[in-house]
């Protein structure tokens, strides 16, 4: 079985966790990655840069290949006591971080996900007869997973050079006065740390932020939301993917209680552009598109693939329809995966395109 995934980050890892349940053996799979073994270091590093307690996800937010029993069945039966389930039935459950990357490390250790991680970046992959080439691997696989995340921190071309600025997803602490640009969960979350430490915040907006539970309406998860979308025409689709890019964070006095009472002390207001604060937070997100990452802007050009502005179309299952046959497949997991499924950047989503993957492998008439 030659099985390749590319980007040992969550998704990648989620990937392989569902390839084993799927019947393969461990030395079926190989992972690439460019910045180690440790599938959670990418994304634990934005979320401590942030200083997040909580999950955003719920219960079915991890990295077993069912969604059930999730974390939420796990707190209980550690806590012995039915408060989590309880919780998780009216979609009000959140593990905290540090119970999630303890379930990480502990499926990580369990799989053997380790011996299997060779550390290193694949620089380009190129369609063959039986499968794919992965440059940098000398190898081909007949299946391959990318699963790339995302191609890089966004930051406002005039903020680049800016000393005083720093990405909310990078390490830092915070000045006096703070400016904080973006108005979505990162920037919320960065309002309440900053004035929690002390500082006078100055949120730097173009539009105000929606109030949404989550990034994406549940209704998209679902099998019938989810159907719906997949029927759409391409122009519906982008506008829909570009709705869920607008700015939001859930409602609720946790946020709005600190919010008004530090406006009542003058202590937090709104600009619609950076003045001359001590510190410049950019909440800005990620790069977004398929062209500003090298390997898939390479993939499309020499492929010639189907794209949508700056989405890569996909079929419904995350596959990459003009390289995906009964002999090959070519998945797509993570951010990139958003034209199969809106939601392709969270764990959920990573499962989705997962099962897409070993469905394909599985009916593949040469494995
Ligand atoms: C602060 C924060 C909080 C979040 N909270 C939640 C939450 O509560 N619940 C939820 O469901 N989701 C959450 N998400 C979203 C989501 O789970 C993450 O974005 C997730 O990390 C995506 O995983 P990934 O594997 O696609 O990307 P990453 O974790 O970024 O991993 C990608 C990996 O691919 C490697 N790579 C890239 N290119 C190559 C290449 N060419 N060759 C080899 N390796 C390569 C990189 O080195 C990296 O290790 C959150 C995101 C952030 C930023």
């Amino acid at each position: 079985m030659r099985v390749a995934i590319v980007g040992g980050g969550l998704a990648g890892f989620v990937a392989y966790t569902t390839l084993l349940h799927g019947g393969m053996e461990p030395e079926d799979v190989t992972v690439f990655d460019a910045s180690g073994r440790d599938p959670a270091a990418v994304w634990r590093r934005r979320a401590e840069a942030i200083r997040q307690q909580r999950m955003r996800s719920e219960s079915d937010g991890h990295c077993l290949p069912t969604s059930f029993p999730g974390l939420a069945v796990r707190a209980a039966r550690r806590r012995v006591s039915p408060l989590p389930i309880v919780q998780s039935l009216c979609n009000r459950y959140h593990p905290t971080v540090a119970e999630f990357l303890e379930h990480v490390a502990e499926v990580q250790a369990r799989t053997g996900w380790e011996t299997r991680v060779v550390a290193r970046r694949i620089e380009r992959v190129t369609a063959v007869e039986d499968g794919f080439v992965l440059e940098g691997a000398e190898r081909t696989f007949r299946h391959v997973l990318l699963a790339l995340g995302h191609p890089g921190l966004n930051v406002p071309a005039e903020l680049e050079a800016d000393p005083r600025s720093v990405h909310a997803y990078e390490p830092h602490e915070y000045a006096a006065d703070v400016a904080v640009v973006g108005a979505g969960m990162a920037a919320a979350t960065e309002w309440l740390n900053a004035l929690a430490a002390g500082a006078r915040v100055t949120s730097v907006r173009r539009r105000e932020p929606l109030r949404r539970p989550l990034n994406v309406p549940r209704a998209l998860f679902s099998r019938r939301g989810l159907a719906d979308y997949h029927t759409s025409g391409a122009g519906a689709r982008t506008e829909l993917l570009e709705h869920l890019l607008e700015p939001s964070f859930p409602s609720g006095q946790t946020w709005d209680g600190p919010l008004e009472d530090a406006t009542r002390l003058g202590r937090f207001s709104v600009a619609s552009q950076v003045d001359g604060e001590e510190q410049v937070i950019c909440a800005t997100g990620f790069k977004r598109g398929f062209a500003q990452d090298r390997l898939l802007g390479r993939l499309v050009d020499e492929h010639r693939l189907e794209t949508h502005d700056r989405w890569l179309v996909l079929s419904p299952d995350c596959t990459v329809p003009a390289l995906t046959d009964a002999d090959r497949t070519l998945s797509i997991a993570g951010a990139a995966a958003q034209w199969a499924y809106p939601a392709a950047d969270t764990l959920v989503g990573a499962k989705y395109a997962a099962r897409g993957f070993l469905s394909r492998i599985t009916a593949c008439r040469t494995r």
